[in-house]
């Protein structure tokens, strides 16, 4: 999609990436909530979570996205420590950037959220 930010990062234009296979990329969080914050963002543009959740290409997408998740979480050394994983959609769920994203959060020990 034309003149999307995380388009542009998912393609590599903010330098290297952490992770990435053909469907995803993986960078850190420009501003991170905790030591570890990466984003899973698919490279194909979806806005959010419903959006990927409604075609059948995009629920194929989620369940490769499941089957890379051990493998990210490895990457980022949280597979014995554990993780957050959240997902922001709309306004309530204050989703600021209009692709798709997963929020992979650990490192530490994590407050407790609503
Ligand atoms: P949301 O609120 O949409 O779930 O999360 C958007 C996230 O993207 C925020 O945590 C924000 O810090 C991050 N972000 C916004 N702009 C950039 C950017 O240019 N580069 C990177 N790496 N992260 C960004
Ligand atoms: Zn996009």
């Amino acid at each position: 999609m034309k003149d999307c930010l995380f388009c542009r990062l998912a393609a590599g234009a903010g330098g290297p990436l952490l992770w990435e296979n053909e469907d995803l990329s993986v960078f850190a969080d420009i501003n991170p909530a905790a030591k570890v914050h990466w984003l899973i963002v698919p490279k194909a543009h979806y806005e959010n979570i419903i959006d990927l959740c409604s075609t059948e290409e995009g629920c194929e997408l989620f369940r490769r996205f499941g089957e890379a998740l051990p493998e990210i979480v490895a990457q980022a050394g949280l597979t014995e420590s554990g993780f957050r994983l959240i997902v922001n959609c709309g306004r309530d769920g204050r989703q600021t950037v209009g692709h798709l994203h997963f929020h992979l959060l650990g490192g530490e020990r994590l407050g407790v959220h609503v």
